[in-house]
């Protein structure tokens, strides 16, 4: 039986059809970001008319490999080369191309919940055998007891998410050295997708890359869609030491070969624009997440921490509300007009389900409205 359609497009589909905001689906809709930040598309315009739109090389143009590692040694400091990088259609490419390129039927594959959905389909289709463990709530940590206990000599792969969709947590450097110490003595690769690695208000962004024990056993997986605001484009990359790079291009060329040449050599301008303009980026950002959390705490929802992603928490228990997740996010899309996602949706099994996600990378007005809705909506329920 093919997988269900994805909770995202199931609720952005219902909430066109009920005229309803959209604060499901992660995609921004601000007067700042508007199609995407003007000097790619421009870059994208130009490299179209200038530039072949033949089959660029399959591990990506030269130009976009050398431009992801300068920006992880600008942002990250980590010392990568343009061999250790490979562009892919997405991040989900890069993501399937890594399982597929590492898991053998058999294996087991340690993944974490609150989970995204792409990961657990693209496990399986490897072969592999999932072992899951869940964050714990509120504050989402990563409990290294349950995850010592699920890596054994069988775990091929260790595949985590930071920072972390739905919850905003992130993994720090100390949790990193515990985590190597497991990968090392089982001799296990890890997965890491950081597609939000830019999207932070607050902290820094710790790469696994940069721990020495995991620097030759990591692959890291990066998104234009998520640093430049650009979801359509669809061009991620897997970053890696050269056998594992070697490996995923292997796999790669047999999935989509190659991405679109005129939106690389747009990436590569991107990220070879200053620190100053990826910090300027970030603003609308969190001016946008400041307003929603002000609107919805005023409103009697309690707002879980996490300052990461386009995402923010509502904890429905502490917000005084005795509905489950999902009725929650069913009734509140049906009857007050907002469309969310339930957090249990990123669950294969034993879900939380007193939690909803919302997408606060919307224009105030938006955001204003929606605010409204579930101030309502919460007033009538306690
Ligand atoms: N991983 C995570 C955690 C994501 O949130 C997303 C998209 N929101 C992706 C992967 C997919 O990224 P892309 O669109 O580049 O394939
Ligand atoms: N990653 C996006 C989110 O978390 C959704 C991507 C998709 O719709 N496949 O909302």
């Amino acid at each position: 039986m093919p997988p269900p359609t994805t909770i995202f497009e199931r609720q952005s589909r219902l909430a066109q059809e009920l005229g309803a905001i959209n604060l499901g689906q992660g995609f921004p809709d601000m007067p700042e970001i508007g199609h995407g930040p003007r000097a790619l598309l421009a870059a994208a315009a130009r490299a179209l008319t200038e530039r072949s739109s033949q089959y660029p090389p399959m591990r990506g143009l030269p130009a976009l490999r050398s431009a992801i590692a300068d920006y992880y040694a600008r942002e990250q400091a980590l010392t990568l080369t343009p061999e250790e990088v490979v562009v892919t259609s997405g991040a989900t490419e890069a993501l399937a191309a890594a399982l597929l390129a590492l898991v053998r039927p058999g294996d087991e594959v340690v993944l974490v919940q609150p989970l995204y959905d792409a990961y657990l389909p693209l496990v399986e289709r490897a072969g592999g055998v999932a072992r899951l463990i869940d964050l714990t709530p509120p504050d989402w940590t990563l409990p290294l007891d349950a995850l010592e206990a699920a890596m054994s000599n069988r775990t091929r792969v260790l595949l985590l998410n930071t920072p972390n969709n739905p919850t905003g947590s992130r993994i720090d450097a100390a949790t990193w050295t515990s985590i190597a110490t497991l990968c090392v003595r089982h001799d296990v690769t890890l997965i890491c997708d950081e597609v939000w690695e830019a999207m932070i208000f607050g902290g820094t962004h710790v790469s696994p890359l940069s721990i020495p024990d995991l620097r030759d056993r990591t692959v890291k997986i990066g998104s234009a869609g998520k640093i430049f605001s650009l979801t359509g484009w669809k061009v991620g990359w897997a970053c890696a030491a050269p056998p594992l790079a070697d490996a995923i291009a292997a796999t790669h060329q047999f999935l989509t070969f190659t991405t679109a040449p005129a939106l690389q050599w747009a990436v590569a301008e991107g990220l070879a624009l200053p620190a100053d303009w990826h910090d300027a980026h970030r603003d609308p950002y969190r001016h946008a997440r400041a307003f929603l959390v002000e609107r919805l705490v005023a409103a009697g929802y309690a707002v879980l921490p996490g300052a990461a992603t386009w995402f923010v928490i509502i904890d429905l228990a502490a917000s005084g509300i005795a509905l489950d997740d999902e009725t929650f996010a069913h009734r509140l899309l049906v009857e007050a007009g907002v469309a969310t996602i339930p957090v249990s949706a990123f669950y294969a099994t034993a879900p939380q389900t007193g939690y909803v996600r919302l997408c606060f990378a919307k224009d105030e007005a938006t955001l204003a409205s929606a605010a409204d809705k579930l101030a309502e909506f919460r007033r009538a329920l306690t």
